[in-house]
């Protein structure tokens, strides 16, 4: 698995991730538009057959539907509890949408990725976990957890999920964590020093 790191425009400069395995690859959060991501794939010789979301804000998803538009067959997985999130860009039902839940697991190439449903920071918000890798969305940075204040965030529901990470005996403390904005760390890093994390 290779796990290729972009960033969407400016100001939120949103991370965003091109995962490649055994010829196929997923974007997470499509925060940069189709023409960033063609290059990659091309040069990865890779299939687009994911498009996944950490939640539905705008600024995870500025790309989406020039994205969607450049690889229709590519499935869209989200929680369905964030598909009004998307705010001015709702996401529709349709035959390419995935409607995630807690645990599942989805195959990119050799890869194999599981869905974390971590609400908080928005009711759909989630974390993607593959091969010693958890990208984070929203609901934990380094150092810190996303806000809460915007609509449908719920403080406590964030801290319950941030107790969630903390606590699952299944997440080691190598753990990598990708956020969705800033800066990259661990697991470990963030169980020992971020105090939303410490409860
Ligand atoms: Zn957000």
């Amino acid at each position: 698995m290779k796990l290729l790191h972009l960033t969407g425009p400016a100001p939120y400069f949103t991370n965003s991730f091109l995962l490649v395995s055994g010829g196929e690859a997923a974007i997470i959060d499509p925060a940069p538009d189709a023409a960033r991501f063609a290059p990659l794939l091309e040069k990865e010789n890779a299939r687009l057959t994911h498009i996944l979301l950490t939640h539905g804000h705008f600024d995870h998803v500025y790309g989406l539907d020039s994205v969607r538009a450049a690889w229709p067959a590519a499935r869209l997985c989200l929680f369905r509890a964030d598909a009004v999130g998307t705010e001015d860009r709702p996401v529709k039902e349709s035959p390419e949408i995935l409607w995630l839940t807690d645990g599942q697991t989805l195959t990119v190439g050799q890869a194999e990725l599981t869905v974390l449903h971590t609400p908080g920071h928005t009711p759909g918000s989630c974390c993607w976990l593959c091969e010693g890798v958890l990208v984070s969305g929203d609901t934990l940075f380094a150092g810190s957890a996303g806000r809460t204040d915007l609509p449908g965030g719920d403080w406590e529901t964030l801290m319950r999920s941030l107790r969630r990470l903390a606590d699952d005996p299944a997440l080691p403390d190598e753990l990598r964590v990708l956020p969705g904005h800033g800066a990259f760390t661990t697991l470990g890093l963030e169980r020992a020093q971020n105090p939303y994390m410490k409860g």
